[in-house]
């Protein structure tokens, strides 16, 4: 495949990255915190804050709300944040989240976290074991908005899944992305590159005692392909950019060390 995967097969890539998530899984938050200083956290409700998911008329009780699609959803950072949004800034109780990963140890822990957590109490959320790449049990034209975290860097075809992502979106419907990305300043490039190769594949050892998964985390953060590259492939699966013509397609968070890119079904 294109974007530097070429020494590894699709399979065995696939296997690789289902291995790094399942030994990651009950350790991923705390490593997430670690890992990021706590600033996933900002960009996940920056992601969620702008997407503003849910629709204002359920309010008088009329609304169907949405149907709302989180890809590579692991443990339910983004489900569990676009729940609380919808309710409590749009009073939407109707809207549906389907929670999808490749990853059923990572679905088990968000699980048990939304049943602890109290995030669902009227079965709004819903969980898929599923590959972004193949959707087939998901109708065309049936989803309102398709979330992606920190998850399109890990699949093997970014193509095919963009293509489903278009597939099962309603015209109108949104694709929206959260991930790593190019950054764009060079004192932040110098730190970035310091912290990533330096301090992560330590703390995951010292921590989740797996050095090698987080190594590969960090490579892979390093192979993804810039912003304006990734705007090139939503719109080459056929999504219109948010602006228009004039939109730019994306925005970068902390400057570029995470970005959000957005696409719209015509
Ligand atoms: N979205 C969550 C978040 O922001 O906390 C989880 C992100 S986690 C870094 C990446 C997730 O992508 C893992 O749960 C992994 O299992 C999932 N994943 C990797 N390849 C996938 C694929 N081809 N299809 C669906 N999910 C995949």
């Amino acid at each position: 495949t294109h974007f530097g995967f070429q020494t590894v097969p699709s399979s065995s890539k696939q296997s690789r990255v289902a291995n790094v998530f399942t030994s990651v899984a009950s350790s991923y938050d705390t490593m997430n915190d670690l890992m990021s200083l706590g600033t996933h956290r900002l960009w996940k409700d920056y992601f969620v804050r702008s997407i503003n998911p849910g629709t204002r008329d359920c309010e008088e009780g009329k609304g169907k709300g949405q149907t709302i699609l989180d890809i590579a959803g692991g443990t339910g950072d983004i489900a569990f944040r676009m729940l609380e949004h919808c309710t409590v800034v749009n009073k939407d109780h109707a809207s549906k989240i389907i929670v999808s990963d490749i990853n059923p140890d990572m679905l088990a822990e968000g699980k048990r976290r939304a049943r602890e957590g109290g995030h669902d109490h009227s079965g709004r959320l819903s969980w898929l074991e599923a590959n972004a790449e193949n959707l087939h049990t998901i109708s065309d034209n049936s989803i309102d908005l398709y979330t992606v975290a920190f998850g399109i860097r890990n699949f093997t075809s970014k193509a095919l899944a963009l293509r489903e992502a278009f597939r099962v979106l309603k015209p109108g419907g949104v694709f929206a992305c959260l991930e790593f990305s190019k950054v764009n300043n060079r004192l932040v490039e110098a730190l970035y590159k310091r912290w990533s190769f330096g301090a992560i594949p330590l703390i995951g050892q010292l921590v989740a005692g797996d050095r090698e998964s987080y190594q590969y985390l960090v490579e892979s953060i390093e192979r993804f392909p810039g912003q304006e590259e990734l705007k090139g492939m939503i719109e080459e699966a056929g999504f219109l950019l948010p602006g228009g013509e004039e939109g730019k397609g994306w925005e970068d968070l902390m400057g570029g060390i995470a970005c959000v890119h957005k696409g719209v079904k015509p």
